[in-house]
């Protein structure tokens, strides 16, 4: 039965209405019936698992059929929420709550199939052959094309033509494990979903705060006064997240939310203003202005906790758009000049009145004096009496008992400017003292469930894990990779933990490589790929479209859908020689050569591309880890097998590697050294479990640790797991794959798998459930809820507390245990000066004070410097350049978002879901309506200068038409969600029509503001 909305509303209808006469006793036929039946769900096997969809990290209970005997077949055939969870108290959104449709999709791939170049069609295949015949095309490209030296004669140990997207619902133990294999190989063009959409939350707030994560959770949220939503919709991405927020309401805290559409979040805000999208800057340019004309800043915390009294080199400034050292023709800055003066003991020069013209608060002061509300309403078209609303609740939070926690998600994140969106109110949020404190902190919102895992696991071109860096080829040795990263600190008496970085990269190199990395050969430092440059996801595609990439491997990615401008990423997949994809799913990827009629119209004849698509399991058919968006890593258990011949990604990697490892050691190749040696110590070497794995991310002992401090005392024998990252060494003698993850898996036991909930502090910190990285802190940086000598700002925000001898609280202190307030060490531990840093030195690629650039594509020019319209260091291609459209040809800005019934292209593969929201869809205002000739229900063409999509209108007061700069701006939404695989009503993609630039320090697209046309082409059907 075809299931369409209305279908589905009455089939519910009907069956409500069984269920209320049975349970209110109507006829007793029926109902003796009914109390004979036992609990439909008796019978059944409970198994623990998270929500695979956002990142809020609901626990789910699936139920499956059978008592887990061996002889007995599992089958899931119901899943419920948790309500042991703290997080989610037993609630799951609509996307969570039929993830059964999920787990039974009749889309999901049972066998390996095998698309033959210029074919139409997709074949079943035996996984023997479709394994040895990938290992015998990435061995043929990797002896082709493996770079051993480069022209200076430097080893790099390179494989650029083959790349690889990891996936972001896999296990951290899947990612782990996937890293290891890849760059054993070589190869350097290695991305996560991260890239696509949080990739400038790690840039924005590292330069602030030293850390690039979610710093506080959801169970904070109801601990602040205000809560600010901007750059996102959590009522509808993160729903069950949201409940907090709206506890908070219920605590007495008022909910500001700015946006250009009026989203279910702004539903239930105490104020709500609308934004031009990609303006966020200059809108939260101008609260710092308010807040410092108005003295509206915590001034003790600012003075101590941040960077403000630092002194700044005299070369450094700031002129039409521009920061000193710009090079026009690279598109880059010198960035020398955005740097501390130091003293003679390279400390840097303070001036803690804060008078002196060049201390960081005076530049910032000058830097936003051009912000004034007025500005603000010509550039984001926001109303100037509904911003000064905005600031002056915002600016309640900087007495010291009051807090404002900030929640955003891509709304900020995927822009040319992303990061700079993200670090503008990490000013904010340091000059009202709202770091550390309880609600207060700035909150990521991941979007994928373990899309910060991959990011922790370095699932990135330049990272590994734990936030190292890849070495590059400037850095042939390991001394030379570390010289530039002693950061010695620049205050005296900082605990600037990077100091450890050379323990942190010992311990990887040892867990990479084993007992065949020693000292004598730097630790096996030379078998790693060292870069040339980024390998970003918009790199990958513009080296295919190219031609210089062969072959590509797809882990649960869908990039024909998530990668800008699908016009350029089809013609770049079929230039590939090769395509692998590893997914549950039938994906658009995997079926990228297959004509769909308009939306998605190539001729499979012309596309030479050899396909394969690996059946992969899905979540609930898997053990390990994943971790949250607030960093707490939970253990999930595996409730049924996957379906038919679909196989674990550990396993689908570990056949891979094992094959290619026999290849080398029989038939040799290109620098067999790094397959060979790459430690791969598991009781089955075909099947690692998630447990050796996860152990070997946490880290051992390889040798008996003598305590520092007690030389006769042995912290950890030889092998014995490592209690946290402060046993590491660089001495050869611990292995931890990610020093951030020491500590999840100890001699105690699995720490990620602890289900107590319980919160004696009532502050939402459940200490006890999972694992929180680093060194289980619930909050980031919680010294700073203390004053300089240790005590509270205020009993109403108490989080930690020196008492004379040990730091002590509700949260586990992100600060040494033992450290004396006297010593005057700072809160951000990370950072070498041991403060927040408004003023973020040379960290930002375009600037060190966030500063307004409009979109690649906007409808006005740039009302503070016209001259400097766009980010003058963003992630640009010359042919994407020339795919930019003008605001004559293409008049209209457009966003795109999420539903709250959708994740992504996941949940068309579902009917619940997608008889809620069966077909694509647009928002817009009455006035373009109006001036259009276009009626809610009809069909409209959307147009941008890369691609159209076909879809019905929705005309709505729910997206407002701005005054901007004296021009009408119309705003056209647009929904992610549809494609042409799946079970919904086949659409075109969001893609079709978004611009390929980045975001100047993560690469991440520009998904959220952009330039289209819109027309009537035909009435409501
Ligand atoms: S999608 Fe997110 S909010 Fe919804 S149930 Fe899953 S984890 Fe929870």
């Amino acid at each position: 039965m075809e299931l369409s909305r209305r279908n589905f509303f009455r089939m519910s209808a009907t069956a409500m209405a069984g269920t209320t006469a049975g349970a209110l006793g109507f006829g007793s036929a029926h109902a003796a019936t009914v109390a004979a039946r036992p609990y439909r769900l008796s019978a059944t096997t409970e198994t623990r698992n998270t929500c695979t969809y956002c990142s809020v990290g609901c626990g789910v209970i699936l139920h499956s059929t059978g008592d887990g005997s061996g002889n007995v077949k599992a089958q899931i055939i119901h899943v419920e929420g948790d309500p042991d969870h703290p997080i989610s108290r037993g609630s799951l959104c609509p996307k969570g709550a039929s993830q059964l449709d999920f787990i039974n999709a009749e889309t999901r791939v049972t066998q390996p199939l095998y698309r033959a170049p210029g074919s139409s069609e997709f074949k079943p295949v035996a996984w023997e052959w479709a394994l040895e015949r990938i290992a015998h095309l990435m061995k043929e490209d990797r002896d082709r094309n493996f770079i051993a030296d480069n022209a200076a004669g430097v080893p790099v140990n390179r494989w650029n033509t083959v790349g690889f997207l990891g996936g972001s619902a896999t296990s951290n133990e899947t990612a782990w494990l996937t890293w290891k294999v890849a760059r054993a190989l070589g190869i350097v063009a290695l991305d996560n979903q991260a890239r696509i959409c949080h990739g400038p939350s790690v840039a924005g707030l590292a330069p602030a705060f030293g850390r690039g994560a979610m710093t506080n959770g959801f169970t904070d949220i109801p601990n602040a006064d205000v809560v600010i939503v901007m750059g996102g919709n959590p009522a509808e991405a993160h729903t069950v997240g949201f409940k907090w927020v709206v506890e908070a309401k219920t605590r007495g805290a008022k909910l500001i939310v700015v946006d250009p559409r009026f989203t279910r979040s702004a539903s239930v805000a105490d104020i709500y203003q609308p934004i031009r999208p990609g303006t966020d800057i200059a809108f939260l340019g101008g609260v710092i202005k308010y807040l410092l004309d108005n003295d509206k800043i915590a001034h003790e915390y600012v003075r101590r906790y941040t960077n403000a009294a630092y002194l700044v080199k005299e070369e450094y400034g700031f002129k039409d758009g521009l920061f000193s050292g710009y090079d026009a023709e690279k598109r880059s800055y010198d960035r020398s000049s955005w740097d501390y003066e130091l003293d003679e003991q390279g400390y840097v020069k303070v001036d803690e009145t804060l008078r002196h013209p060049r201390c960081v608060f005076n530049l910032m002061k000058e830097h936003y004096s051009r912000y004034t509300p007025e500005m603000v309403e010509r550039t984001c078209g926001t109303p100037k009496d509904g911003f000064l609303e905005i600031c002056a609740l915002i600016a309640s939070t900087s007495g010291l008992d009051r807090t404002m926690t900030s929640l955003y998600s891509l709304g900020w994140a995927q822009h040319s400017k992303g990061a700079q969106n993200i670090r503008t109110m990490s000013l904010i949020q340091l000059l009202l003292g709202n770091m550390g404190m309880p609600g207060g902190g700035i909150n990521a919102l991941r979007g994928h469930s373990n899309v910060q895992g991959l990011t922790d696991l370095g699932v990135l071109s330049n990272m590994m894990p734990g936030y190292l860096q890849m070495p590059s080829e400037a850095e042939p040795d390991l001394a030379s990779h570390l010289k530039t990263r002693a950061f010695k600190p620049l205050r005296p008496n900082q605990m600037s933990y990077w100091q450890n970085y050379n323990k942190f990269y010992v311990s990887f190199l040892k867990s990479m490589w084993g007992a065949n990395a020693t000292a004598d050969n730097d630790w096996g430092y030379a078998m790693l790929p060292k870069l040339d440059g980024i390998y970003d996801v918009l790199r990958q595609f513009e080296l295919m479209s190219q031609g210089k990439m062969n072959g590509y491997i797809c882990q649960g990615f869908n990039p024909l859908m998530s990668v800008p401008n699908r016009a350029k990423v089809t013609a770049s997949l079929s230039k590939l020689k090769w395509l692998v994809v590893m997914d549950p799913l039938a994906t658009e990827t995997s079926r990228f050569w297959e004509n769909h009629g308009d939306v998605h119209d190539v001729d499979s004849a012309q596309i030479q591309t050899e396909v394969f698509h690996l059946p992969t399991n899905l979540f609930a058919e898997d053990e390990g880890s994943i971790s949250n968006s607030a960093r707490i890593i939970q253990w999930h258990w595996s409730a049924a097998q996957p379906p038919g011949d679909a196989r674990y990604d550990i396993e689908i990697m570990s056949e891979l590697f094992l094959k290619l490892k026999d290849m080398y050691a029989k038939d040799g190749g290109a620098n067999p050294e790094p397959i060979m040696k790459l430690s791969w110590a598991y009781k089955r070497p075909e099947a690692p479990t998630a447990e050796e794995l996860m152990r070997e991310l946490n880290g051992k002992a390889l040798a008996d640790l003598p305590d520092p401090a007690d030389p006769a005392r042995v912290l950890r024998k030889a092998g014995e797991q490592l209690d946290s990252f402060a046993q590491l060494r660089d001495d050869g003698t611990t292995a931890s794959a990610c020093w951030v993850y020491a500590g999840a898996w100890t001699e105690k036991g699995n720490m990620t798998a602890r289900r107590d909930n319980s919160d004696p502090s009532g502050r939402g910190i459940h200490g006890n459930w999972g694992f929180a990285w680093p060194a289980n802190r619930r909050i980031l940086y919680n010294r700073a809820s203390a004053t300089p000598d240790g005590k509270a700002w205020s009993r109403k925000k108490s989080l930690i507390s020196w008492n004379g001898s040990r730091w002590s609280g509700a949260d586990v202190p992100d600060y040494g245990a033992t450290l004396d307030p006297a010593k005057d060490a700072g809160p951000f531990i990370m950072n070498p000066e041991g403060v927040g840093r408004l003023f973020s030195r040379g960290l930002m690629n375009e600037g060190p004070f966030p500063e307004h650039y409009e979109p690649f594509e906007s409808p006005v020019a740039n009302p503070f410097h016209p001259e400097v319209q766009s980010n003058p260091a963003s992630r640009l291609f010359k042919a994407d350049k020339e795919a930019f459209g003008t605001s004559e040809q293409f008049p209209y800005a457009a966003t795109t978002y999420r539903l709250v019934e959708h994740f992504h292209y996941w949940t068309k593969h579902q009917k619940l879901n997608t008889a809620l929201q069966p077909e694509e869809f647009v928002e817009i205002s009455e006035g373009l309506a109006k001036e259009k000739g276009i009626d809610s229900g009809d069909w409209v063409e959307v147009r941008s200068n890369r691609g159209r999509m076909k879809a019905k209108a929705v005309v709505t007061k729910r997206v407002r038409s701005l005054n901007c700069d004296g021009k009408v701006i119309h705003t056209v939404g647009i929904p992610l969600h549809w494609g042409f695989m799946g079970v919904a009503a086949k659409g075109y993609g969001a893609n079709a029509l978004t611009p390929f630039v980045g975001d100047a320090n993560s690469h991440t697209p520009e998904f959220k503001a952009f330039l289209v046309d819109v027309k009537r082409v035909g009435p409501a059907v």
